[in-house]
């Protein structure tokens, strides 16, 4: 089980969105629902300060895009032997494209 650092939880409006409801709420710091444009990722906030994957929109029930958080692991340490991201050292080598969601449109993953 890999450890989740959310460093950098992002509103960037202009991401599109499943519905309104989601990009509304994704808005608001009220409602506990993040967006984690380097994984593809929705998550809820839960008040013990973890992440949980969502898999599908609470607003409008659609399947939302498959999360990239496992390729994200394993496109760093196939391409870039880097098999911890979150260690000081290699934090440093991580290209940059890794740090948006550049890699995985690159990709067109
Ligand atoms: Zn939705």
């Amino acid at each position: 089980m890999r450890v989740l650092i959310f460093d950098e939880i992002e509103y960037d409006n202009k991401i599109k969105h499943c519905c309104e409801l989601m990009s509304q709420f994704l808005l608001d710091p009220r409602i506990r629902i993040n967006y984690f444009k380097k994984f593809r990722g929705y998550y809820l906030d839960t008040t013990s300060g973890a992440y949980q994957t969502i898999f599908h929109c609470p607003f409008c029930c659609s399947k939302l895009p498959q999360n990239l958080m496992e390729e994200y692991y394993k496109i760093l340490e196939k391409e870039y032997n880097i098999d911890d991201p979150h260690d000081e050292e290699q934090e440093n080598i991580i290209p940059e494209e890794f740090k948006s969601d550049e890699w995985w449109k690159k990709r067109n993953l």
